[in-house]
């Protein structure tokens, strides 16, 4: 068949996964193959799509090769502490290599029950399946690292909620599935032996250039937590809220992963929440930094028997780590403001620059996405258009005179400016209310908007005639004031 595996996870020692086969369904459907990613992966796309393909997708049939498990994890979820979770509704068929010899995961999710499934069914429903595939491929368009959607099958069966909904499975693809509650999981009994065994996994197969370092656990965590500031940078760039920012919903490759209750913010403001499950807001826009941060300590914390042998010298060592977070932090996050607003150069009072324009913007309840792209016309030396994006207000207007002085400091080309901003501030964003119009519709039996979305999805830096409607905004009674994970 399609895939050829070559799995290593399955290597590892049993503890680390359950040996799962998929559990097949009544009527497994194709809703939507991502040929583009088919061909990038090496795969055949047609044959992907025949009664056989699908019938992988839907995990009623296990390809030759694949050693279908479920892996064990454990997490903090929302700062508790939950000792084991691992995949409940998620199957790894295996690994893949691509053309170019990148290794890739390839997991159902959705595919029933496993031994870590505690009281859940094990199954996904096509709403939830499709805002994961739209969203994830929508990251993907707009250059941040995430997992990725190969395809999403319905099951023609139901699913119990508050109601009953259309099963779907999802396949996903990523660089693979270990989050930091892998390390946690083994580091929470004891078990250093595993936590080891993984490090030099995650090593080996995500950063292979700490391998011959000193410290090549420190060096590891110092990796991750650069990975995490610039992946956490670019959200906030393009104003998305993951939701669920718990410890094994991060990747310890750097993807964005588990697209459950995220969001894109249409109206500027640091404290905005969607997820339906955050009361508190500790996942919201602004607080995202500070909690990867937090995260990234539970895995300092995992580490710290592989650090050094002295506890107090780990200690010592991984806290320098963690403390070094805000900075490169904000490094990461200058960087992509910079790009945004069109400064190639760096000049010290830039991160003033960027704060006041942000400070702005919460104050006129600016939509992100216009606003930054309004910047990015060349022609509108008035300011009118930029004006009427960013708000009335004498904030706007003294920023506005900044930056134009800021700017002239640049020595590039204004058209060149305006080109280079263009590939950095998107037209087009998943607006939530696009989206749940398409999820509707799909799950409906109509998938023409889920079609045009996606496709409109895929080119975010253009200004295309048929992507124009997907630019606005939510009218006040389109807006989406929560979104929900569809566990
Ligand atoms: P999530 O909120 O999707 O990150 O999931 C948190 C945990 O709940 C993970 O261990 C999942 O595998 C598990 N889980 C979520 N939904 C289900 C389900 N329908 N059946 C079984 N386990 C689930
Ligand atoms: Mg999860």
């Amino acid at each position: 068949m399609n895939f050829v595996f070559d799995n290593t996870y399955a290597r590892l020692p049993s503890r680390f996964y359950a040996r799962q086969s998929p559990s097949p369904v009544a009527g497994p459907h194709l809703v939507k193959l991502n040929q583009a990613l088919a061909v990038a992966l090496g795969l055949d796309h047609d044959r992907l799509r025949s009664p056989d393909g699908v019938a992988v997708l839907a995990g009623n049939s296990v390809p030759d090769g694949a050693e279908p498990l479920a892996m064990a994890y454990a997490g903090h979820q929302f700062g508790g502490f939950v000792p084991q979770l691992g995949d409940g509704r998620a199957i790894l068929l295996g690994e893949i290599l691509d053309p170019r010899g990148e290794r890739f995961d390839i997991q159902l999710k959705g595919s029933g029950r496993t031994p870590f499934s505690r009281a859940g069914d094990g199954r996904a429903w096509l709403g939830p399946v499709l805002r994961e595939y739209i969203v994830s491929e929508s990251m993907h368009a707009l250059g941040i690292p995430t997992t990725r959607a190969l395809a999403a099958v319905a099951t023609g069966e139901l699913v119990h909620r508050e109601t009953a909904l259309p099963g779907a499975v999802l396949t996903r693809v990523a660089r693979s599935h270990v989050r930091i509650g892998t390390f946690e999981y083994f580091s929470a009994r004891g078990d250093i032996e595993a936590v080891k065994r993984l490090a030099d996994y995650v090593i080996a197969r995500h950063y292979p250039e700490v391998e011959g370092s000193e410290r090549p656990y420190l060096a590891l965590l110092d990796s991750v937590i650069r990975r995490q500031t610039r992946l956490v940078a670019q959200w906030l760039g393009v104003g998305f809220i993951h939701g669920v920012m718990n410890t094994d919903n991060m990747s310890i490759a750097g993807e964005t992963i588990d697209y459950g209750p995220c969001a894109f913010m249409d109206s500027y403001h640091p404290g905005t929440v969607y997820s339906s499950i955050d009361h508190g807001g500790r996942y919201a826009y602004g607080n995202q930094p500070r909690i990867a941060q937090w995260n990234l300590s539970r895995l300092a914390q995992s580490l710290l028997p592989l650090i050094d042998e002295d506890q107090d010298k780990a200690i010592e060592q991984a806290q320098a780590a963690i403390d070094a977070f805000p900075e490169l932090f904000e490094r990461a996050f200058l960087d992509r403001f910079r790009a945004k607003l069109g400064l190639l150069e760096s000049h010290p009072d830039d991160a003033d620059l960027i704060r006041a324009l942000l400070q702005a913007m919460a104050e006129t309840g600016a939509d992100f996405t216009n606003g930054f792209r309004a910047l990015c016309d060349p022609a509108d030396d008035t300011d009118d258009q930029i004006r009427s994006e960013l708000g009335e207000s004498t904030a706007v207007d003294d920023w506005l005179r900044s930056w134009r002085a800021r700017l002239a400091r640049e020595t590039v080309e204004p058209a060149a400016q305006a080109a280079q901003m263009r590939g950095e501030n998107p037209a087009i964003i998943p607006r939530n209310h696009r989206v749940e119009a398409a999820l509707a519709a799909a799950v409906d039996g109509d998938l023409d908007p889920l079609e045009d979305l996606l496709q409109v999805l895929s080119s975010p830096w253009e200004n295309r005639p048929d992507s124009f409607p997907y630019r606005f905004p939510p009218k006040p009674h389109e807006i989406v004031q929560k979104t929900f994970c569809g566990t």
